[in-house]
């Protein structure tokens, strides 16, 4: 478990600061994005710090465990959220090209409305 202090996701996940919780697990917590983009919208946070998902596949930090933890977070999301016949949109942004503002792993669970593909 790695924590920073001068991390935001750090603190939201180790509950330093309160956040309404939709579901938590062993490695992760999962909250409503401040800023959604979509109907549904929520940011699955990974208790440790991590700087980018290249920080777990790289650096040999990865519990291994964390994957498989990750995708029953998603089918009880869409299962919670009424979404697993319509779908949803999954996104990990990695670094500047990826769009990340925020230097600790997250995913995004987006749903409720159609998404483009290829994104902008
Ligand atoms: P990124 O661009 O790094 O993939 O996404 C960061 C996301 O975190 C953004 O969608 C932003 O709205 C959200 N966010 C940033 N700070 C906070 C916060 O303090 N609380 C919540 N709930 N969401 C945050
Ligand atoms: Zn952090």
């Amino acid at each position: 478990m790695k924590f920073k202090d001068d991390c935001i996701f750090c603190k939201i996940a180790n509950k330093r600061i309160p956040a309404e919780i939709i579901e938590e697990t062993d490695g992760f917590i999962v909250i409503k994005d401040m800023n959604p983009v979509a109907p549904i919208h929520l940011l699955i946070i990974s208790k440790s710090h991590y700087d980018s998902v290249l920080d777990v596949g790289c650096k040999g930090g990865a519990d291994k465990s964390g994957g498989r933890e990750l995708f029953g977070i998603l089918g009880s999301l869409a299962d919670k959220f009424n979404v697993a016949d319509k779908g949803f949109r999954t996104v990990i942004n990695t670094k500047e090209d990826g769009g990340q503002t925020v230097n600790h792993l997250h995913i995004h669970f987006m749903a409720g409305r159609g998404f483009g593909w290829p994104p902008g």
